[in-house]
């Protein structure tokens, strides 16, 4: 069914998440200082610490949410949702055990279903960033959330 599905749109200039958990906070800076140029161009936001680093060390805004364990990753999920944050960097820590781990897995799994591009590794995130699609505008197509509430309130 072709209204299934509604066509959103990530901009040219991008709403960009940085997060990184603590093990990682050295890589995402450094990370930040190696691609300020093109970051530069975008709309910056993170977990609180994690952003809070980044503008210290680079320069660049990042607009700053709770820290990560505090609800920031709840915060920018919600974000997602609302289509407000469209392009996602988070370097987490596979090798140290998270007290929000379920936020986290909630951040991913929100990530999956709005179809948003996000990078949990320096590599993935090397790859995205250097995308000849971060200079333009890109459409994909999202669950039509309008008629799934409908056909679940008709059907259920
Ligand atoms: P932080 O949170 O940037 O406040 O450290 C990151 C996280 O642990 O998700």
């Amino acid at each position: 069914m072709d209204n299934d599905f509604i066509t959103m749109t990530i901009g040219k200039q991008k709403n960009i998440a940085l997060i990184a958990h603590d093990g990682k906070k050295e890589q995402m800076m450094e990370w930040c200082e190696k691609n300020k140029h093109i970051l530069q161009k975008h709309f910056l936001c993170g977990t609180g610490t994690t952003a809070r680093m980044i503008t210290d060390r680079t320069g660049l805004p990042v607009k700053g949410y709770n820290s990560g364990p505090l609800g920031g990753d709840q915060q920018v999920g919600a974000k997602i949702v609302e289509g407000k944050i469209d392009f996602v960097i988070f370097f987490s820590d596979p090798l140290s055990a998270q007290p929000h781990d379920p936020d986290v897995k909630a951040l991913l799994r929100i990530a999956q279903v709005y179809d948003i591009p996000i990078a949990n590794n320096l590599s993935s995130a090397d790859f995205m960033i250097n995308s000849s699609l971060m200079n333009e505008s890109y459409d994909h197509k999202i669950i039509n959330f309008h008629k799934n509430i409908n056909d679940r309130a008709n059907t259920l």
